[in-house]
């Protein structure tokens, strides 16, 4: 083989959020690093979810925050939490601030700015964009690029390619191939806070997709989250699916599965009882429903969608109202899911994040086999491996 054409001291594949913070530590090490990109631009994710206002992290207490992660995560979230985000971003210039249950966002609330600022930091990183990753050689790396075949010869690798879903922004899940044929333990890719398909009348697809359902609380199994969703053509979506879907999605593993909407989570069943026992008069079904519990719009139209043989007594309504049975029938796509789970087994790794079986390759981001709700965590959880991961390599590329 040729002499490759690459010897930094550290390879990054994959410039998302992980592979930008595994360059940051080694850079921060004194090493010299090139960032790979099979992209034409980097980070093309991170920019996606600026357009919903870029939640960085949440500001919860640790021990809370950190219980929303799997016992894997610990070590890593341990050196880097909500308030460490607000600080690495405020040290980028960016103002921040804690918006709703929490959530740290910057105020500009997209992603370019921050972006901008800290590829700036990163500016003594060599940049490979439009090189792909395609596996190794004995221990040189191997790309393809627009030139053709190229190689690099690194001192210690960080493979941060994410996880598989939303792929037309990089992340393709294509190295599991490389990573299985190199005898890595990997759990397949699945999708995680994703939407679920719902059998919907034409009725209630074409009058109600794109209808927020609020405020509502939503119960699976022994968990009830209080908030918001989204109903879409095939299903739903949205804030409290997401928190859900992960057990959901495990439950229908099984086959179809029911989660039970409370559409008044403010009012008891007896008070919604206690109204629906009034005379209903002259009035229509739903002006009654509208006057008495205040049920109106799409709330109205699930009651009737999901509890269509509901009698008019006032306590099977208000029981239907505080327990809508909401039948769901599959995850949707893997390509349409904020995040992914499964990928690099826990098991293939060392406590520093190095695969076992490639010594001076790690891994951080969304490859690694975790998941966690939406509310920051996820963005968090790439900044802590991506550090942790890139300061190792710095690490080992010094004994080498
Ligand atoms: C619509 C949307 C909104 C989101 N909003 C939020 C949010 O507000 N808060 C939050 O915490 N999280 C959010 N997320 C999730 C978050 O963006 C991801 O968890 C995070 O970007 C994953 O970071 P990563 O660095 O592991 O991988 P990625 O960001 O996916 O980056 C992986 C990189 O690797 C490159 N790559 C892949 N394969 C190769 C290869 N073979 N060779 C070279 N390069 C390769 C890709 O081109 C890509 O640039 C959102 C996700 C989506 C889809």
């Amino acid at each position: 083989m040729t002499q490759p054409a690459l010897t930094p001291d550290i390879a990054i594949i994959g410039g998302g959020p992980a592979g930008l913070a595994a360059a940051e530590a080694a850079l921060a090490a004194g090493r010299s690093v090139t960032v790979f990109d099979a992209k034409p631009s980097l980070a093309r994710k991170f920019l996606m979810a600026g357009k919903s206002g870029l939640n960085l992290s949440n500001d919860l207490p640790p021990d809370q925050f950190c219980g929303a992660f799997p016992p894997e995560m610990q070590s890593y979230l341990k050196h880097f939490t909500g308030e460490d985000v607000r600080r690495w971003a405020e040290g980028l210039g960016e103002e921040m601030f804690i918006g709703s249950s929490r959530r740290l966002y910057p105020v500009a609330m997209k992603a370019s700015p921050l972006l901008r600022r800290w590829l700036g930091r990163l500016g003594a990183a060599e940049l490979r964009t439009r090189w792909r990753w395609t596996g190794w050689d004995g221990d040189v790396l191997t790309f393809d690029s627009p030139d053709g075949p190229q190689t690099a010869q690194p001192k210690a690798t960080v493979l941060a390619m994410g996880g598989g879903s939303w792929p037309r922004l990089g992340s393709d899940g294509e190295w599991m191939k490389t990573l299985a044929k190199a005898g890595i333990a990997l759990s397949p890719l699945r999708p995680a806070n994703m939407g679920f398909n719902v059998d919907w009348s034409d009725h209630m697809a074409d009058r109600f997709a794109g209808a927020p359902v609020k405020t509502i609380a939503m119960t699976f199994g022994n968990t009830r989250v209080e908030g918001e969703f989204t109903i879409t053509r095939n299903g739903v979506e949205g804030g409290v699916i997401y928190t859900l879907s992960a057990p959901i999605r495990d439950a229908l593993e099984q086959g179809e599965t029911t989660a039970y909407i409370d559409l008044t989570p403010g009012r008891g069943r007896k008070s919604l009882a206690q109204r629906l026992s009034k005379p209903q008069c002259k009035l229509s079904a739903s002006n009654f429903l509208r006057k008495t519990v205040r049920i109106t719009g799409v709330k109205a139209a699930l009651l009737r969608e999901c509890a269509p043989d509901i009698s008019g007594d006032p306590y099977e309504l208000a029981t239907a109202i505080k327990a809508l049975p909401l039948t769901l029938k599959a995850p949707r796509p893997i390509e349409e899911a904020v995040s992914t789970t499964g990928g690099v087994a826990w098991a293939a790794l060392t406590a520093d994040l190095m695969l076992n079986a490639c010594p001076g390759v790690f891994a951080a981001g969304e490859m690694l086999d975790w998941e966690a709700p939406t509310g920051g965590y996820l963005l968090t959880g790439c900044l802590a491996t991506g550090f942790a991961a890139g300061r190792a390599a710095a690490k080992y590329s010094m004994g080498s």
